[in-house]
């Protein structure tokens, strides 16, 4: 068995997945706010245009979560009861893709973190739960969210029943109707689904009465959600995605793999991950990132988004509001503009106008990278992915497992080695339609105009402080 040598340390050759123990995972989560340069910019009060105040959003979330969402604290302890649900699935694996690595026959070694593993099959959860638990303690009876692809939904519905926290979710149209399975696992875990745009809401109505015909776009959905939960004390909203406190929720992935890259006798050169609000991206890299900052390490962090909903890529960066209606406070992020609607593929899970506070700050300052990909190479990446590593991953995490294709090709063009880390962050099993789709050749690249690109950004120039 060869031994690559890696800054003085051996490379364990032989193992293909790297597991921590109990006693090993972390206990708190990594919140980057500490450690970047420029801190990110405040929300704005959409009328006012100054920044909003901790009391204006305390109808939708618990005072916890407003705390996380703010705070400048560099670790905020994991709390036992939250520690104790992670460990259905957590520490999850970290896995070497020898199998891949064969296939591509370039000098990198790939590793992967595998979040499929949960309750509801992504990395949603690790929010959830979290989410739910300071729900909780503030006795809240109802949460009320949105869902694309239904992966949030599931993961919330599972969170509300361990808490025994009533939940209310609006699913995009569109998924509803292509991914009837994922409202069946809502309905198990014991939510009541509903697809957006419904009547519900005076958002929703006023939708349907511009377009019967709607097939919905997470930004309508967040309005619906949210306009729900305003109608009762008792009721909260949560996010699935794009907030700090979700974002800082999900670095339990990182944190993780910091030690099992350690276990594995490596440090990642690259690390990839698909782009939807920015949360799995944040997961597994801000730890990293941090490092980057805070001990020069050189670690390039990619964000993938599909080219069909480019906001890092194509997008600007202007205050903007996370849904459609405009119910929430204005966000410097990178947008298409909120009221843009992106085309209808499979990945759902990336279909969002913008990109969360952090990461869009990240990336502005040039300490995370972006691209944006097509979904036919997406797909096909994921097809040589499950033929050489046994898991189906979901349409979202392809775009991930494409970028790795792409960089390990690059390394062997230049010759140059290179230890690449990504996050698998879902299986797609309830997506099986989407891969029906791709080998029936149902599916098609989209090309994305400039044309969409101007009408979504005309529409927010007015909303600029
Ligand atoms: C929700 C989801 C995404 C996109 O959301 P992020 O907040 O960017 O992580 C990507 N992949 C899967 C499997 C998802 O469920």
């Amino acid at each position: 068995m060869s031994v690559w040598k890696n800054a003085n340390q051996e490379i364990n050759m032989n193992n293909r997945k790297f597991l921590l123990s109990d006693s090993e995972k972390p206990t708190h989560w990594y919140n980057i706010v500490a450690d970047m340069p420029h801190k990110p910019r405040p929300p704005l009060h959409p009328k006012t245009k100054q920044p909003i105040a901790p009391e204006d959003l305390a109808p939708l979330f618990p005072a916890d979560l407003i705390r996380q969402e703010t705070s400048t604290e560099r670790y905020i302890e994991i709390p036992d009861e939250v520690q104790d649900i992670y460990t259905i699935w957590r520490p999850s694996p970290l896995y070497r893709a020898r199998g891949l690595e064969k296939a591509l026959d370039a000098p990198v070694r790939i590793y992967y973190k595998y979040e499929g593993g949960s309750p509801s099959g992504s990395h949603k959860p690790n929010t959830a739960v979290p989410q739910a638990y300071y729900n909780k303690q503030e006795a809240v009876k109802k949460i009320t969210t949105e869902t694309g692809a239904g992966q949030w939904g599931t993961a919330l519905a599972f969170a509300c029943a361990q808490f025994g926290i009533e939940c209310e979710v609006y699913m995009v149209r569109i998924s509803f109707d292509q991914k009837p399975y994922r409202k069946i696992m809502m309905n198990t875990f014991g939510a009541d689904v509903y697809p957006s745009p419904s009547d519900r809401t005076q958002a929703g109505r006023d939708i349907l009465a511009a377009d019967p015909d709607s097939s919905g776009s997470l930004g309508i959905a967040i309005s619906e959600a949210i306009e729900k939960a305003l109608q009762d004390e008792s009721h909260k909203y949560a996010l699935g995605s794009v907030l700090n406190h979700v974002l800082l929720h999900q670095t339990v992935i990182g944190q993780e793999a910091i030690k099992q890259m350690e276990m594995a006798g490596d440090y990642p050169d690259v690390i990839i991950a698909p782009m939807g609000g920015g949360s799995n991206f944040a997961g597994i890299s801000f730890p990293f990132v941090g490092r980057n900052i805070t001990e020069g390490q050189k670690t390039r962090c990619i964000a993938v988004e599909p080219a069909s909903c480019p906001k890092l890529t194509r997008g600007e960066f202007l205050y903007d509001h996370g849904d459609t209606a405009g119910y929430t406070p204005l966000l410097p992020m990178y947008t298409l503009g909120h009221n843009f609607s992106p085309a209808a593929i499979h990945a759902g899970g990336l279909r969002y106008h913008g990109a969360s506070v952090l990461c869009s700050q990240l990336l502005k300052d040039g300490l995370v990278e972006a691209v944006a990909l097509q979904q036919l190479e997406c797909f096909q990446a994921g097809i040589t992915f499950a033929r050489r590593e046994g898991i189906i991953a979901a349409p979202e995490a392809t775009h991930a497992i494409a970028q790795v294709i792409r960089e390990a090709n690059r390394a062997r063009e230049e010759g140059r080695e290179k230890t690449i880390l990504f996050n698998l962050c879902g299986h797609g099993f309830v997506d099986m339609k989407a891969y029906e789709d791709y080998f029936a050749g149902r599916l098609a690249d989209h090309q994305f105009t400039g044309e969409e690109l101007k009408a979504g950004l005309a529409d927010i120039r007015s909303l600029q402080p």
